[in-house]
């Protein structure tokens, strides 16, 4: 079959497909235990159903503008007031299907071919890919110190004359970080002097832990709305579990927002209204969803660290935010593909390979299910791993012999 090369090229979302083989075998009745997505258990925030629902009913489901609706906007400002202490105009936002659209977009807008992009590791699976889906060059900061905190040296000496765009995560998928304030004041103070963009994605901005309370970017920086090189994306996927609305948002100067709004308009036209307004109910509704989402969180991380701390030869960093662990396991393989295949086989258990995310020898544990489900899941990879552990165990009503070792 001829296809494009440029589409050849791209990775199927590793995350994705283990969900998807999740789903299959749970519907063959297996007891499998999901631990690779990074989806909350809750529902949906009540007044997003409601909003969402009543919209349905009034059958007004049409084309919106392409960069959302004045309302949502208004919720999305209302926002970025309380969170970056930023006052920014309706032209500065533009909503899409998701964080993961904006990032598309905000690339394929900056990005002319062979322009690089530099990415910091351990850094989201989608990253490199979409950067090369825009033509552009994905360019790896590994800390040297095999840490999850790359240096501000670090970072600087990646950079050249072709630089596009830098892109911060924190607090960090996989790893859980939450780069320090002077981590992040030290690289606005580096983007605005030198002209590169600044991409922050900061999808899991609540999601931290132990009462820390990082700085936003916006903190660091006294550049007007027009004149930043902030670019700041947002969503209510994590924000307030709500995965499946497919709605993210990015804050930038106008001209990019313009831009963008066209290649949107190209593509997907606009986001479902309906899915709009349950955003905004979301943003207006009450709050407490967010600060009880984030105590579960928290207490089902410090439930899998006690898990793991009794799992020899396994290294562990406690995550700071966000729901994952990223685990060193290069005690039992230093070859995570084929560690997580033989958990999946074996345990039942999904668990995304850390070479997917530019940390071989590490395993990504998503702690967002449920306590039951972390326990379990820990006790089988011990079952399955470590040979000093009880040599039967139960996945669900069926006795299992480990006869690998
Ligand atoms: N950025 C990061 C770091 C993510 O982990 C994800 C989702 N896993 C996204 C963006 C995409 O979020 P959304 O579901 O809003 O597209």
């Amino acid at each position: 079959m001829s296809l494009s090369q440029l589409a050849r090229a791209i990775a199927e979302s590793p995350t994705l497909r283990l969900n998807e083989e999740a789903r299959i075998l749970r519907e063959k009745g297996e007891p499998v235990i999901n631990l690779g997505i990074g989806e909350p258990k809750n529902k949906a925030p009540l007044n997003a159903l409601l909003q969402s629902a009543a919209r349905l009913t009034s059958g007004d489901v049409k084309y919106t503008p392409t960069d959302g609706l004045p309302s949502l906007k208004k919720a999305i400002i209302r926002y970025t007031e309380e969170t970056y202490d930023r006052l920014v105009a309706p032209e500065n936002i533009i909503a899409s299907d998701g964080a993961k659209q904006c990032l598309f977009n905000i690339l394929f807008t900056l990005c002319n071919p062979q322009d690089e992009v530099v990415v910091l590791a351990p850094y989201w699976v989608s990253y490199p890919e979409i950067i090369r889906m825009c033509q552009a060059i994905p360019v790896m900061v590994t800390p040297e110190d095999g840490g999850f905190h790359p240096r501000f040296e670090e970072v600087v000496r990646a950079v050249g004359s072709n630089t596009k765009a830098i892109i911060l995560n924190s607090p960090n998928n996989p790893s859980g970080a939450v780069y320090s304030d002077d981590f992040v004041g030290q690289m606005v103070e580096f983007c605005e002097a030198k002209g590169i963009y600044l991409i922050l994605d900061d999808i899991y901005q609540k999601l931290v832990f132990d009462g820390r309370r990082p700085k936003p970017g916006t903190a660091f920086t006294t550049a007007d709305s027009e004149s930043t090189k902030l670019i700041i994306v947002n969503g209510v996927a994590k924000l307030y579990g709500m995965t499946g609305f497919r709605v993210g948002w990015t804050i930038a100067p106008r001209e990019l927002v313009r831009v963008m709004t066209n290649v949107q308009a190209q593509t997907t036209s606009c986001v479902s209204p309906a899915m709009q307004v349950a955003a905004e109910g979301a943003l207006v509704g009450v709050q407490n969803v967010v600060e009880s989402l984030r105590l579960t969180i928290q207490n089902n991380r410090d439930v899998l660290m006690q898990e793991l701390r009794t799992f020899n030869g396994v290294k562990l960093r406690k995550p700071e935010g966000t729901f994952y662990a990223l685990v060193d396991f290069r005690a039992y393989s230093n070859n995570s593909v084929e560690l997580s295949n033989l958990l999946l086989k074996k345990a039942l258990v999904v668990t995304v390979p850390g070479k997917e995310f530019g940390m071989e020898g590490h395993l990504r544990l998503s702690f967002a299910g449920t306590v039951k489900e972390l326990q379990e899941a820990v006790a089988r990879m011990k079952w399955a791993l470590d040979p000093t552990s009880a040599n039967e165990i139960y996945l669900g009503d069926r006795k299992l012999v480990r006869d690998w070792m």
